[in-house]
């Protein structure tokens, strides 16, 4: 099978929202009157950030998940992505696999595939998504206040926890780590709360890195400091956790990554509306903290004294 039949069997449908999709030089695309393109890629290479064992399906849902993700932590409604692609050789199976896991989550959210690349080398995946958002209603990293509340969505720490068995540094129940392992192959993008809090939250990121990485970016950019509450944030780990200690809870859930879950800040007046958002969305929300003028990040257990252990953030290079 050449390049362009691979294209056109597993990558190639009728474009329906855009004016025009695969097949030609380049896709058009409408974003309505008012509105500006959000625009992010994210690229996901095998041995660092999937496995390679791992089931083709939920490999592209994930590859998708992880770019849907990024559009919901800026409210952005999600129009269209293009797929680049390298792929060792064509292995029918792993294409009917990966397509389908892939194109099930882009309809989910009616985001069209419109165009790609595909050339043979190292299995790596790069989507760029592109959403739309009402010009200047986007949720920024910038906006956070002092005296905003901290939320988070639905549950951190599984992914981690299902890395670490993975590795074999720790042991969780075969239950447990089923679901701990759906959340870190099939992580859901919270695309319908980040529309939800425009005009609500006041800043906004998802966690990929780690909660505590990925927030310390809201507070660079919006020049505050935080206190975070560790306990709140530990009893978000939804899995069977067993007798595993305090300390590894806490890191996974703290500094974890994987959880493409938002963090968000939103103003203490502003709750009802949060939870509101949270429940016309399906999606849980919970406040772990408060954002505050002094600088740096404050870890707090639920009597609020200082948590002195130390965390760390995933970067590629360190
Ligand atoms: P060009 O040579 O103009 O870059 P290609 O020959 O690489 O175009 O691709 C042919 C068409 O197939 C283009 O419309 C491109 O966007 C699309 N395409 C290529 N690879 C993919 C893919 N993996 N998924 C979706 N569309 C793809
Ligand atoms: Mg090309």
């Amino acid at each position: 099978m050449g390049e362009f039949d691979l294209i056109a069997r597993y990558f190639k449908r009728p474009a329906t929202r855009s004016p025009l999709g695969v097949g030609d030089d380049c896709a058009l695309l409408a974003p309505a009157a008012g509105m500006q393109l959000a625009v992010s890629s994210d690229m996901l290479v095998e041995g660092r950030h999937f496995l390679s064992t791992v089931d083709p399906a939920r490999l592209g849902h994930k590859a998708l998940a992880v770019n849907l993700s990024d559009l919901a932590a800026c409210g952005a409604k999600p129009l269209a992505f293009t797929l680049a692609l390298a792929l060792p050789g064509v292995d029918e199976p792993w294409l009917e696999g990966f397509s389908r896991g892939l194109l099930a989550l882009a309809d989910a959210h009616g985001c069209e595939l419109v165009g790609g690349d595909t050339t043979r080398g190292p299995l790596n995946i790069c989507i760029t998504v592109f959403g739309e958002v009402p010009a200047g209603a986007a949720l920024l990293r910038s906006g956070a206040r002092a005296g905003d509340d901290i939320w988070v969505s639905g549950t951190v720490g599984d992914a981690r926890l299902a890395l670490e068995m993975f590795r074999g540094t720790i042991s969780l129940r075969a239950e447990a780590f089923e679901s701990a392992r759906e959340r870190m192959e099939q992580p859901t993008p919270r695309v319908a709360l980040g529309q939800a809090l425009r005009g609500i939250a006041t800043s906004a990121v998802d966690v990929s890195d780690g909660l505590i990485g990925d927030l310390g970016h809201i507070l660079a950019s919006s020049g505050v400091g935080a206190t975070l509450d560790a306990d709140a944030t530990t009893a978000l780990i939804s899995v069977d956790t067993g007798n595993l200690g305090r300390e590894v809870l806490r890191t996974c859930a703290l500094s974890g990554g994987d959880d493409y879950e938002l963090v968000f800040t939103a103003p203490a007046s502003a709750r009802e509306a949060v939870m509101q958002a949270g429940l016309g969305s399906a999606t849980r929300v919970t406040r772990i903290g408060r954002i505050e003028a002094d600088a740096g990040l404050r870890i707090v257990d639920t009597a609020g004294a200082t948590v002195s252990q130390r965390f760390g953030s995933f970067d590629h290079f360190i």
